[in-house]
């Protein structure tokens, strides 16, 4: 009875924000001619004025799905994929309640270089619907959903399967699948090539789960290890024995882990250790030959966790960057050669910033109307001499 107390209890948080995930406001406005596209595996909704590209959307769609699915090998139900171009927001999801995944047809405007957008989004969020279609038609799961429905199985899937399986299986399947994908960029893995490199091997807990107080790269780094690892280990199929392990007994906190016990001899935990023991050994070997380029650390000292992102340089020696940090809101700030801050001007850019005579320029959201999908992103211009003078422009 208390054991049983205790998951109704979990699922009352988790079923908060799976609402807020299924059912928010990011609607799209009425007006829109919808057209629909089916092919043999997926059902393209979408504007009619992006109709060529919903055609060239769903062939590569349709070209994806073997690959996709060869390792996650459960044949899933047409998918519905939405696509939506009233947003500003460069991104894609897949989910439940109802099961689909939406794309949102405005492409990164800054940073992206692997390929197409759409061939981008395919190949990741494909990866992400087999995951749920391997873990949603096996096992307790099936119970679930007869019972509470796709919200059922999703409050299920968010409690027992880690975030960094999800996005780090994704990420390796977007790696494998195309010219580009994250694992062949060195700053994607940099933060824990970094930790390890230099002896702080922190626990599985807390590189899993984050930390208040020290340096933890996001998930999405750490389950590309972690999962390319355990296929180089123990083979292409694994994560699909596991996750279909899983499902069996999708009530228990620690399915997971002990699924990937019974599939590979091994916890999480202790996968968690031979990944980064193996990974280490392989940067330490590679690291033997390389020049170092000298650098000069301009700002060390912080208490909390603190980034200087897109470092740019400005006249005498000085930098222009974004701080970020836990403890303070992100602003744009001027680092003099002595690494003195004496500039500062809060803002929350949506991609990188740009740096450019006496002035800089980035992309904000000025503020979300009613209808989530109809986001107006401006580009706005700080002038440094006048700091509260801002110019912006469509
Ligand atoms: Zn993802």
């Amino acid at each position: 009875m208390r054991f049983l107390s205790i998951i109704l209890f979990s699922l009352l948080f988790l079923i908060t924000p799976l609402f807020a995930q299924s059912l928010d406001n990011m609607q799209d406005p009425p007006g829109i001619n919808w057209k629909t596209i089916n092919t043999a595996h997926y059902e393209f909704i979408f504007p009619e004025e992006i109709s060529t590209d919903a055609q060239r959307a769903a062939n590569i769609a349709e070209h994806l799905y073997n690959p996709e699915t060869k390792t996650m090998p459960y044949p899933f139900k047409r998918l519905s994929v939405l696509l939506s171009n009233r947003s500003a927001i460069a991104n894609g999801f897949v989910t439940l309640a109802p099961r689909r995944s939406e794309w949102f047809a405005v492409p990164f405007r800054l940073g992206s270089d692997d390929g197409g957008w759409y061939e981008l989004l395919a190949v990741h969020e494909l990866r992400h619907a087999a995951q749920f279609d391997m873990l949603n038609y096996h096992g307790l799961n099936r119970l679930w959903k007869f019972l509470g429905g796709e919200l059922f199985v999703s409050a299920f899937n968010s409690m027992l399967i880690p975030r960094w399986f999800w996005e780090g299986d994704a990420v390796l399947t977007e790696t494998v699948l195309s010219n580009g994908g994250r694992g062949r960029k060195a700053d994607f893995t940099m933060g824990v090539r970094a930790l390890q490199l230099s002896g702080r091997h922190y626990s599985y807990y807390k590189s899993a789960l984050g930390s208040y107080k020290n340096f933890i790269p996001n998930p999405y780094p750490l389950g590309y290890l972690m999962v390319a690892y355990a296929r180089k280990r123990y083979g292409a199929q694994i994560w699909a024995d596991i996750l279909r392990r899983s499902s069996w007994w999708s009530f228990f906190p620690f399915t997971f882990t002990l699924a990937s016990h019974n599939m590979s001899g091994r916890f999480a935990a202790d996968m968690y250790d031979d990944a980064m023991n193996d990974f280490r050994t392989h940067w330490q070997e590679r690291q033997k030959n390389l020049p170092i380029t000298p650098c000069r650390i301009l700002k060390t000292e912080q208490k909390n966790e603190t980034n200087f992102l897109f470092p740019q340089a400005g006249k005498y020696g000085a930098f222009y960057a974004l701080k970020t940090g836990i403890a303070f809101a992100p602003a744009l700030v001027k680092l003099d050669s002595l690494g003195r801050e004496s500039y500062s001007v809060p803002i929350l850019p949506l991609n990188k910033i740009s740096i450019r005579g006496g002035g800089c320029s980035l992309g904000l959201l000025p503020g979300r109307p009613a209808l989530g999908k109809t986001e107006l992103f401006r580009y706005f211009r700080f002038g440094f001499k006048k700091r509260l003078h801002t110019d912006h422009f469509p």
